[in-house]
């Protein structure tokens, strides 16, 4: 593997694609290997897959530390992600790792616990059309999307959705029911970066969707940015100066340890 490749983990749930005909039908082989097949066109990127029934729920330690972004997709069984994997997930996130949370992954214990807001919503199943309106035609994740992206179907999300002002608005939905929705959330949070984007109720083709799969290409690259070595902090003690301090009426001996 290319070590300047961005290596993508796409994660899914995948519970409803095993259950549900339609479901099954829309993604048969799960809707990670639709988002998975799609990010392997880019030559910039390496892509696999895990599931939360494969053991640790297919991010191991290991999958974590080779992991520059991961997707993340779930619904029913947000409940049964251990509370030790998304200790992981948290700390690579610190650390720079991507985060890219779609559709009811919104209510996931990972995006809850890096927003610290209950991440709760409205929210409708009434076979709407949904219109996602490009708020910031200049962000990187907007790049090659026109001024709105049309879905004739979508579940409804409507506001408030309870999450911290977000960095930067990439989308704002329409639904034809009448509600609005910040779609396309941007979050910066320690070195990492997380991307939190509505689309994709799961009986829908929505990540069929060449528009959709754009955003999430560009939102892939965006979130990769882990700056360099320079710009990662030192934090703790500092036992020199960096500048000579002049404390009058100190020694020198004082000034180094002033409890003493
Ligand atoms: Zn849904």
């Amino acid at each position: 593997m290319n070590k300047n490749k961005i290596r993508v983990t796409v994660w899914n749930e995948f519970r409803h694609e095993k259950t549900n005909a339609t479901v099954k039908g829309i993604y048969p082989s799960g809707m990670h290997e639709t988002i998975a097949a799609r990010l392997r066109n880019e030559p910039d990127m390496a892509v696999s897959t895990a599931t939360l029934d494969e053991p640790e729920h297919g991010l191991t330690k290991k999958v974590l530390e080779q992991t520059d972004v991961l997707i993340w997709w779930g619904h029913m069984a947000h409940g049964e992600v251990k509370d030790e994997t998304v200790d992981m997930v948290q700390a690579r996130i610190l650390e720079g790792m991507g985060l890219i949370v779609l559709h009811s992954g919104h209510y996931s214990k990972i995006f809850r616990r890096m927003m610290g807001t209950t991440c709760l919503l409205r929210w409708r199943e009434a076979h709407e059309k949904e219109k996602l309106w490009v708020t910031d035609p200049t962000h990187p994740i907007a790049q090659g999307i026109g001024p709105c992206i049309e879905l004739p179907h979508e579940e409804m999300y409507g506001e408030h959705f309870d999450v911290p002002t977000p960095d930067d608005l990439v989308f704002v939905s329409w639904f034809e029911g009448g509600d609005v929705f910040r779609s396309g959330c941007c979050y910066k949070r320690g070195l990492g970066r997380i991307f939190y984007f509505r689309p994709g109720h799961e009986v829908y083709p929505t990540y069929h969707n060449p528009e959709i799969q754009k955003v999430i290409v560009n939102a892939v690259r965006w979130a990769s940015f882990q700056g360099n070595d320079t710009v990662k902090p030192y934090y703790g003690k500092m036992t020199e100066p960096l500048e000579k301090i002049s404390a009058r009426g100190y020694t020198a001996e004082q000034i180094k340890h002033p409890g003493v």
